[in-house]
């Protein structure tokens, strides 16, 4: 079996992410069971290796492995040699001499990610590289999506979000959810309009296939979607913004701004949410806010990607389908709860 990443939501292309999110879907069923689990990765060990913080993304990574009867590692740096002066490849190898299979990967600089694929064995996940990319982050996004339209028009998840306008606002400078997302939602037909102060754009646009907007409230009468992005204020070195104050007016959602969207409008954020500033409280925990599904559904996106590039050399095809060895569909059934 040959080795196979998932670095950038470039390296699904359209049919990889409709089957990630098919995949999914089948895994989000499993969820739901008293006993949610599956034997699909038994034998296999995954590792969260996070040099960057993270609450979420982590434990859903951890979740997702177990569910799917993998072994898990977690590598902490602070209480790890990186504190006695290991370099970051030392480190990785020998993770990789453990006999890890996937390495779930976070760093602070882009491309970290990218720079391990190549010196270790194991699958490596992108799980959040500088303001590069965040590739599961969209994946769930767009599942969620789906998911949202499908349970208000009354039918199955279409995996086409076309005649779907999505507005991405805030720090879209520093975001690498902003760039995994634009692929993702690019891919499956939605338009993206990216709304920021023109200190946070990005310097260039002119290749995302995107329209650019620094004035919310002209925007928002025409989106169906309004996802909201947090102030990378870690990697904000120069002095963007006037105020936190004057961000907040002009480019968050408050109640007022919340009033004025039509009732079907919905509302993401990636987490974590800093309320009051790029989101109002009442608001992020509103009936139109999906962010608790985002995160609920983190878990089946993941346990699909994992799948996706440690079950191929057994499952194949048919594991893919959901029919396959310890798969969620007929075969997976019988012997969920192992
Ligand atoms: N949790 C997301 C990330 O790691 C979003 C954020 O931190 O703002 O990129």
């Amino acid at each position: 079996m040959t080795r196979s990443d998932l670095l950038s939501v470039a390296d699904l292309g359209r049919e990889g992410i409709v089957e990630v999110l098919r995949l999914a879907d089948s895994f989000a069923e499993v969820s739901e069971r008293p006993m949610p689990k599956v034997p699909a990765l038994r034998g296999r060990t995954v590792a969260t290796v996070f040099f960057e913080s993270s609450t979420r993304t982590r434990l859903s990574f951890e979740a997702a492995a177990k569910r799917l009867s993998a072994d898990t590692m977690t590598f902490t740096p602070a209480t790890s040699s990186l504190t006695k002066g290991e370099s970051m490849r030392d480190t990785v190898e020998t993770l990789d001499a453990m006999g890890v299979d996937a390495m779930v990967v976070r760093h602070a600089s882009a491309g970290a990610p990218a720079q391990v694929a190549r010196w270790v064995r194991a699958s490596v996940v992108n799980a959040g590289d500088g303001q590069h990319e965040h590739p599961t982050q969209a994946l769930l996004d767009c599942f969620t999506l789906r998911e949202a339209i499908a349970a208000r028009e009354g039918r199955a998840p279409a995996d086409d979000l076309s005649g779907l306008r999505i507005a991405i606002v805030g720090d879209v400078r520093h975001s690498r959810v902003a760039r995994s997302g634009v692929l993702a939602y690019r891919a499956l037909g939605a338009r993206v309009v990216l709304v920021a102060p023109p200190t946070l754009l990005p310097p260039d646009t002119s290749g995302w296939g995107v329209e650019t907007a620094v004035d919310l409230d002209e925007v928002l009468g025409s989106v169906d979607v309004v996802y909201l992005l947090r102030l990378q204020v870690e990697r904000i070195r120069e002095c963007l913004l006037p105020s936190l104050h004057e961000y907040a007016e002009r480019f968050g959602l408050t109640r007022d701004r919340a009033r004025r969207l039509a009732p079907e409008v919905l509302v993401m954020h990636p987490g974590p949410m800093v309320r009051g500033l790029e989101i109002d409280a009442e608001v992020a925990s509103s009936a139109r806010s999906l962010v608790t599904r985002q995160v609920h559904n983190g878990v089946a996106v993941r346990m699909a990607v994992l799948f996706r590039l440690l079950a191929g050399g057994r499952a194949g095809a048919a594991g893919a389908s959901g029919e396959g060895h310890g798969a969620p569909g007929a075969g997976g059934v019988a012997e969920a709860g192992q």
